[in-house]
């Protein structure tokens, strides 16, 4: 005998979440994502070896953590009678309820803000059949019409507005705890529109109630040019270039500054190029390709690290010390955007020659 089949996070969480016997499972298998030690960047940030732990959320059914959340909120959606799911997203939230309204046989509809999605998130919401709707706006306004149009057209909204999809992404909370045995000492992770830091804490919150396993401190990273939880008021433009936290008034506001005060954390803001050089860096070092929203949380605990916070700890609690870092999306979502940075490549004739001194002068 095996182990027994994993049936998704619903099954295996559904004593920790809203859905009955006669709620109908709508999954892709999302969840059960690696937590995989990066030994190389813990060595150079300081840390024990096996101090630094990434929750690779890229590894899920449409290439984030989206799927989470989605299998909840479609699931209730159908259960409800919804006549079809609707959102406003950056790219995988689209991505992610067109995959699973598919697998429901709902109609599925998202308002994106034109010009600011990845390719392959655009390529997945298509190919899945969602109707899709380029709105002259950004992902603020969008939202804004997503809500409207739900309430008028009596579908369901599957934004992080929806408590489904926070209930879902807490199970990544669940996970990060029983991979390491206990909570982290620190979680790093992007923040856009604040789903998802109000869900791990949500899912940190919960377990530790239930089995006393810790809490982490909360580090969430907003890019510069899109911070309003560090500004403390909402950006009416927001800009960078990873355009999954480009969003200027975050739905779960109250949520993500709950988490950085309770827990004793912090909500900071990160340059886009030290998200660009954390995202080619962990590409490079450890060889995971996320998305470069993806790597604010990374680029976040660099900036931590390199305040010699880890080097000044003394040496008994840097040895026991637990840092996670939730990689939030696959970088195969978004092929774009590498092509904008200065990497050498050569055409070369069709000569072994030509190949043979290539290879002498490569790193
Ligand atoms: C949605 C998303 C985020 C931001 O998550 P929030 O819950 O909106 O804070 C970060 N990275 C990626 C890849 C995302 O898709």
């Amino acid at each position: 005998m095996g182990q027994p089949l994993y049936r998704g996070v619903i099954e295996r969480y559904r004593t920790c979440l809203p859905v009955g016997r006669s709620t109908p499972v709508i999954t892709l298998l999302e969840g059960n994502t690696p937590l995989l030690r990066a030994p190389r960047l813990a060595r150079w940030l300081d840390l024990p070896e096996d101090g630094l732990w990434l929750k690779v959320e890229g590894m899920n059914p449409t290439g984030s953590f989206k799927d989470r959340g989605m299998t909840l909120a479609v699931s209730k959606a159908l259960e409800a009678g919804a006549k079809g799911v609707l959102c406003a997203s950056t790219g995988n939230t689209a991505a992610s309820a067109a995959a699973y309204a598919a697998r429901a046989g709902l109609r599925c509809a998202v308002l994106l803000p034109e010009g600011g999605v990845a390719s392959g998130k655009l390529a997945a919401a298509l190919m899945h059949g969602a109707t899709v709707l380029s709105v002259r706006g950004n992902f603020d306004l969008a939202l804004d019409l997503a809500q409207k149009a739900a309430q008028e057209a009596g579908w369901t909204l599957v934004n992080s507005v929806n408590p489904f999809r926070i209930q879902g992404q807490k199970t990544a909370a669940f996970e990060v705890i029983e991979a390491l045995g206990r909570a982290p000492d620190f979680q790093f992770m992007p923040v856009g529109n604040a789903g998802n830091i109000t869900a791990y804490w949500l899912g940190y919150r919960e377990w530790h109630a239930a089995l006393k396993k810790g809490l982490p401190r909360m580090m969430g990273w907003q890019a510069k040019g899109a911070a309003p939880l560090v500004l403390g008021r909402p950006v009416a433009r927001p800009r960078t270039l990873a355009s999954a936290i480009r969003i200027g008034r975050p739905a779960s506001w109250s949520g993500a500054v709950k988490a950085k005060e309770e827990s004793g954390g912090m909500i900071g803001a990160v340059s886009d190029a030290e998200i660009v050089s954390a995202w080619r860096r962990l590409a490079r070092e450890e060889g995971v390709f996320c998305e470069p929203a993806s790597a604010a949380g990374l680029a976040g605990l660099i900036r931590y690290a390199e305040s010699g916070v880890f080097h000044r700890m003394d040496a008994s609690r840097r040895k026991g010390v637990k840092v996670v870092c939730v990689l939030t999306g696959h970088g195969l979502k978004d092929p774009d955007t590498p092509t904008t940075l200065p990497f050498r490549q050569r055409t070369l004739e069709a000569d072994p020659g030509a190949v043979r001194r290539a290879l002498r002068s490569a790193r």
